[in-house]
């Protein structure tokens, strides 16, 4: 190998040169000392900026991880995205809209999240609902709650009316939830049957 010429690692150079008329670090080469402290300089730069990028990353990462709106948001997102997914084959709960209805689904609430606030990422409070209920007559309620009495029984809307208690969920809650919740979308996606049961009572 010692008539194999080597390249100059500096990219602006790239020179070609014989081993020894330049300086050789194992794998890497350099015409002279010149363009090797160049390189240096150059690559300690883009190591430099790499690190403070990384740690950027980290910190937003942390920030949102610890931004309790935000982990609210993208756990109901994903809360009422398996909410769909569960009643998949049924129509709308509050009115006969088949599940064949080309317009867009909601996830409705049957106790308002600000009514009780515990039963939010409760699935057994929450159904496939069609736009048109969801949007324009508050959930459309009373067909709602019969519809819930004819499918899983008055025990159910009585649990649902009754008192529940308060669990404040910080953000790390949150963020453990939507994790179950997204395991879950990506099951059922697969076309297989739910984990468990989200509407036993
Ligand atoms: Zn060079
Ligand atoms: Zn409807």
């Amino acid at each position: 190998m010692a008539n194999s010429k080597r390249k100059c690692a500096l990219k602006t150079c790239g020179l070609r040169f014989r081993p020894e008329d330049g300086i050789v670090r194992g794998l890497q080469a350099w015409c002279g000392q010149e363009h090797q402290i160049e390189w240096a300089m150059a690559a300690g730069k883009k190591l430099r900026e790499r690190t403070v990028k990384q740690a950027r990353v980290q910190e937003v990462k942390q920030f949102k991880a610890g931004d309790r709106p935000l982990q609210l948001k993208l756990t109901q997102t994903e809360f009422n995205r398996m909410i769909r997914l569960l009643d998949a084959k049924r129509g709308c709960i509050s009115c006969d809209k088949p599940p064949s209805w080309k317009g867009q689904w909601h996830a409705g609430h049957f106790k308002t999240t600000a009514a009780a606030p515990a039963l939010r990422f409760d699935a057994r409070n929450c159904f496939k609902q069609c736009s048109q209920c969801n949007n324009f007559t508050s959930g459309n309620l009373l067909p709602y709650k019969q519809r819930l009495i004819d499918t899983y029984g008055i025990g159910l809307v009585d649990w649902l009316e009754g008192p529940h208690e308060m669990v404040k969920l910080s953000a790390q809650d949150l963020a453990a939830m939507r994790k179950q919740f997204s395991e879950e979308c990506r099951r059922l996606e697969a076309g297989s049957p739910p984990s468990r049961d989200w509407r036993h009572l």
